[in-house]
């Protein structure tokens, strides 16, 4: 009998893990037991994913490098990219601030709900957390960022997930000196590296395995740990307003590659669907990395002298989802609170938005931290932070689980463009690695 694909099963797990995480939620105990007994799976899932990016990065990106016949290139594909996400990330954001001025999803909400969320939500550790993590991130000068990006130890580096940033500098770093001592001298790390690649590609597989069944846990988990359905429903418009442009985002996208590309957009959403599905799961797109990385190499035909570079870069600094969010979240808290937001105001928040999603970790709940940054670039009052957060705080997993899916999705999308534009986009692309057994 023909397996079921891979989307499918994933997409079971999570239907059903909803349900079961619903149905938890009448029974006594519930709660507890899926916290106990279910999600420790989740949990085993994501730190399986976090494991292997690291190695995967490395591997596929020096092989990327040193595949290269001339350096030049790679400074082109370098440009190109980084041109390409900011023109994204401003577009996600520009949507985000027409729909939240059309919609004015802030205007409708009644002083009672304002209350209650404050009431709820101002002094929990969850709001009170992330504003630390904003104090924490806003002492830091301007080209912070770049200092940041170079380890001082390599090791350390290379040991630490969330600094994926440095893991590519010390990569490209590597990389590109072995292109200079020239490919003889070079060739007992590239045979190396090529062969550390496969086997990393092999772990993704065994670990996808798992995928259908982590999924159900993560979502069971995620239900049975959700907020009171009253304020999930008077939030609804600004959720829905979110939902809404990150609709347009993928059409957009579909557009991007239609255009661009030639292939089919369908076609291409359908190759990349169990990175996205991922993503919603986990809310991470660190976490997802690895099978994006996976789905645009074997099943999009993007060459790895391409997604290598693009795509970690990408997982750590491009996030159109996370910044059209940010745009939406800041004008609707403004709204809320009556908080007067000039046109000035609205370019500021492109600005900063911009910046902020870059500087987003790639993890649940990065967003709002850097939002929080936002608002303040914008003269929000300090003194009403933890109120403003405290309104969107009850929809932020929904939310967080599918501006994650757009920052995976936008990945691939500029993936496909920077290598559709160099010659390396190929047609027919054929699954090394993939194994038939769980996928056809
Ligand atoms: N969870 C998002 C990601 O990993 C970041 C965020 O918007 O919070 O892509």
């Amino acid at each position: 009998m023909k397996k079921l694909e891979l989307h499918w099963q994933i997409l079971i797990g999570m239907v059903v893990g909803i349900l079961f995480g619903l149905g938890m939620t009448t029974v006594d105990g519930g709660a507890k037991f899926i916290l106990n007994w279910i999600n420790p799976f989740g949990t085993i899932f994501v730190k399986l994913l976090k494991l292997i990016a690291v190695p995967l990065i490395i591997a596929s990106l020096v092989k990327g490098i040193s595949d290269l016949k001339d350096i030049s290139k790679f400074k082109n594909i370098g440009l190109k990219t980084i041109a390409i996400y900011i023109g994204t990330t401003v577009i996600a954001i520009t949507i985000g601030l027409l729909l939240v001025n059309v919609v004015k999803p802030g205007e409708g909400i009644s002083e009672d709900t304002i209350t209650k969320l404050t009431e709820t939500y101002a002094n929990s550790g969850g709001v009170q957390d992330k504003l630390s993590e904003a104090s924490k991130q806003r002492n830091t000068g301007p080209l912070q960022f770049l200092e940041d990006m170079v380890p001082d130890n390599a090791i350390k580096a290379l040991g630490d997930n969330t600094s994926m940033l440095q893991v590519i500098f010390f990569t490209i770093f590597l990389g590109i000196s072995m292109l200079l001592i020239g490919e003889k001298r070079a060739k007992p790390l590239k045979d190396f590296f090529d062969s550390l690649n496969e086997v990393v590609l092999k772990m993704v597989d065994l670990i996808m395995l798992f995928a259908p069944y982590a999924v159900f846990a993560l979502l069971a988990n995620v239900v049975v740990s959700s907020n009171d359905p009253d304020l999930l429903i008077a939030l609804l418009k600004y959720a829905l307003t979110v939902v809404g442009g990150l609709l347009l985002m993928v059409i957009f996208y579909m557009i991007l590659i239609s255009i661009f590309t030639k292939k089919n957009p369908f076609w291409f959403l359908k190759q990349l669907s169990p990175a996205q599905l991922l993503a919603f799961s986990t809310s991470s797109s660190a976490a997802t990395l690895p099978v994006t990385m996976e789905r645009v190499e074997e099943h999009i035909g993007v060459d790895k002298e391409v997604s290598s570079f693009v795509l970690p870069v990408g997982a750590t600094i491009n996030m159109d989802g996370t910044s059209l969010y940010q745009a939406v979240a800041a004008v609707f808290i403004a709204q809320a609170l009556g908080f007067d937001l000039t046109f000035t105001g609205q370019l500021t928040i492109i600005l900063t938005a911009l910046l902020a999603s870059i500087g987003s970790a790639a993890v649940p709940g990065a967003g709002m931290v850097m939002l929080v940054i936002v608002l303040e670039s914008v003269n929000f009052p300090a003194d009403k932070l933890a109120i403003g957060l405290a309104l969107i705080f009850a929809v932020d997993r929904p939310l967080d689980m599918c501006r994650t899916v757009i920052n995976v999705t936008g990945d691939a999308t500029v993936a496909s463009l920077v290598a559709k534009s160099v010659g390396k986009l190929h047609d027919n692309p054929k699954p090394k690695n993939w194994d038939d057994d769980y996928d056809d």
